[in-house]
């Protein structure tokens, strides 16, 4: 469904992404892992256009994402982002903010998009909280709030950054049961994290990073119990 080639970054004469490239079949969960400043961020960021790749193409089911012009609204619909920080917008309530892009960028109507926006809000656990504001919210409950946001838009993949490292483990845990299920239901997923235990439940493939390249990559098992994965494994024991 997806298929990113040759993804080159700079940022004042740093090259930040050297040239990476992996597909994604569909229902596929990738994640990746790596030390801070390698890029995962800005890969995402590229795959999704809010930041164009110097060099390099993204395709989404066949259609060219990079250079797609007047289309890359199309494409951003598709091509959901969750982010760390939520991103909520505070003076509206949590069915609001899931509201907001079905009436303004989908052209539905205020019932449809009430329905569409509670059916969201119910995939996430959140249904009983669509009218308090984000104050009155957890960060878990938040974040599941915005996680539900990217799915009203009915998109092909879902990127994650770094989903869950704002939150306390309590917290943690209850948004990463929602992206499990997520998985599980078919959703076409790739997520910046360092949770391993999810990692390894869920992913298909671990894509470790490193100075702007996948240095090593694989199924959780392999990278896990094959000895050649050793910087993979490296950085694993440093943080967990
Ligand atoms: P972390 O694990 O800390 O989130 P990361 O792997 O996501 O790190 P990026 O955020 O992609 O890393 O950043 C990679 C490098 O690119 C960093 O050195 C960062 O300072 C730089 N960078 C990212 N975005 C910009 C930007 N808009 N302008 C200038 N430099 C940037
Ligand atoms: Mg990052």
């Amino acid at each position: 469904v997806l298929r990113v080639e040759d993804i080159h970054k700079s940022f004042g004469g740093i090259e930040v992404l050297r040239g990476v490239s992996f597909d994604v079949r569909r229902g596929e969960t990738k994640v990746f892992i790596g030390p801070s400043g390698t890029g995962k961020s800005t890969l995402l960021r590229c795959i999704n256009q809010l930041t164009p790749p110097d060099r390099g193409r993204v395709w989404l089911d066949g259609e060219e994402v990079t250079n797609s012009g007047a289309r890359i609204n199309h494409f951003r619909q598709k091509i959901g982002m969750v982010f760390q920080n939520f991103f909520l917008f505070d003076h509206l309530t949590a069915v609001k903010n899931v509201e907001l892009a079905l009436l303004k960028v989908r052209g539905m109507s205020k019932a449809e998009a009430r329905e569409k926006a509670l059916t969201e809000l119910r995939q996430v656990g959140m249904e009983d909280w669509a009218e308090h504001y984000p104050a009155e919210l957890s960060g878990g409950q938040a974040q599941r709030v915005s996680i539900a946001r990217a799915l009203a838009m009915d998109p092909d993949v879902i990127l994650f950054d770094e989903p869950t490292s704002a939150l306390d483990p309590e917290l943690t845990r209850e948004v990463l049961e929602v992206m499990k299920k997520l998985a599980k239901n078919g959703m076409t997923m790739l997520v910046v994290t360092h949770e391993m235990g999810f990692a390894c439940s869920v992913a298909n493939e671990v894509l470790f990073m490193e100075n702007g390249v996948v240095a090593e990559q694989g199924s959780p098992d392999l990278l896990l119990n094959d000895p050649r994965f050793t910087r993979m494994k490296d950085f694993i024991g440093r943080i967990d």
